[in-house]
């Protein structure tokens, strides 16, 4: 881990494109949904907080909050200029299709008033119909995602400047190994579900040997969420180690997940507790802490199942997940 551009906290540098990342980043997705004046507040809070990483999606409407928080904290003087941030965004899956690519990112720069996105992620292994407006949906509006076609679209909006670098979220070894057999930029990152319950052994080692940086999302099992629990925070063996170090068990996964090398996306929209899950630079886990955490029981927070329903394409999906852990 190098030094990055944010206040005290490491940066990874991707492969594949010439860009460090800070390890944690701020998550804008809230459940329930806020108003975005909220949303803008809190980010505004934490670039003062130090965060200089955040990560947002056509789908959570969050780009033009974030978009307008970035626009306050440049007017504050908060950060002298936007490059001092590093912005996530996502392909969502009604606009998975080669030529509709490079049009879906620039709406999301526009949203965002920047001229370039940091990291654009394909968002879901999977392709929607552009009628879906609500989950579960209808097996019709369901596709296989075109791999091929799609990275396409994703590498020209990366020679484009659009992006800097690109990468997936989501996806299983399997996928990637698709992706990889034509891609001509491989993905610098996949984001996907981990957290002390869900460690993606398999998965980290096959991204790993391959160059690919693994960003976790849901680092604190998304307590409080439609799609998440309290199996984090209220974890017997992560609050005994919390209490013995003085710490919280929101510090102790985040601590866990930075040791193992991955970046973490959290939420949190209160000062105290996004202060809190920056807070894990200066202390570490001992070995037998880091054991006790790797034996824990697994279990996988978010299914597709869950979100678009029991159907035969979304099952394979989540059964290509459960194999990778
Ligand atoms: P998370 O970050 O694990 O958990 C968020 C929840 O934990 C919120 O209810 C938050 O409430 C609470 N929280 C945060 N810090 C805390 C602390 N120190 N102590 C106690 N509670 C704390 O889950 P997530 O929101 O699912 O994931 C984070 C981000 O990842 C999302 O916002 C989104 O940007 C991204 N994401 C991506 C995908 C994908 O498919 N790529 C899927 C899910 C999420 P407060 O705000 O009240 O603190």
């Amino acid at each position: 881990m190098e030094p990055s551009m944010a206040i005290g906290v490491p940066g990874v540098t991707l492969s594949f494109c010439d860009l460090t990342m800070p390890v944690i980043g701020m998550g804008t997705s809230s459940s329930p949904p806020v108003a975005p004046e909220t949303t803008k507040a809190a980010i505004v809070e934490a670039i003062k907080a130090g965060y200089r990483h955040f990560d947002t999606a056509f789908a959570y409407r969050t780009e033009q909050p974030l978009g307008e928080a970035i626009a306050e904290a440049l007017r504050l003087g908060l950060i002298k200029s936007r490059d001092e941030l590093f912005i996530t965004s996502k392909l969502w899956s009604s606009f998975a299709e080669k030529d509709l690519i490079v049009p879906s990112i620039r709406m999301s720069l526009r949203n965002l008033q920047l001229d370039y996105i940091d990291l654009y992620l394909i968002h879901w292994p999977l392709k929607l119909s552009q009628e879906v407006r609500q989950m579960p949906v209808i097996r019709e509006h369901i596709f296989p995602l075109d791999i091929k076609s799609v990275w396409e679209g994703m590498e020209e909006c990366k020679n484009l400047g659009l992006t800097k670098a690109i990468g997936v979220s989501n996806f299983s070894c399997k996928k990637l190994e698709e992706l990889l057999s034509t891609a001509k930029i491989p993905p610098a990152v996949n984001q996907v579900e981990m957290n002390p319950l869900w460690q993606q052994k398999k998965l980290r080692e096959f991204c790993k040997v391959r160059g690919i940086h693994v960003s976790a999302f849901s680092p604190l099992g998304a307590n409080n969420t439609k799609w998440g629990d309290n199996r984090i925070l209220e974890c017997d063996v992560l609050e005994e180690i919390a209490k013995a170090k003085g710490k919280t068990t929101a510090q102790i996964s985040l601590r866990w997940l930075y040791e193992q090398g991955v970046s973490s996306i959290a939420k949190s929209f209160n000062n105290e507790r996004m202060k809190q899950n920056l807070d894990i630079f200066d202390w570490s886990l001992t070995e037998v802490e880091s054991n006790k955490i790797s034996q824990l029981p697994q279990r996988k927070g978010i299914t597709f199942e869950s979100i678009l329903g029991p159907h035969d394409l979304v099952l394979e999906l989540d059964a290509e997940s459960l194999d990778d852990c």
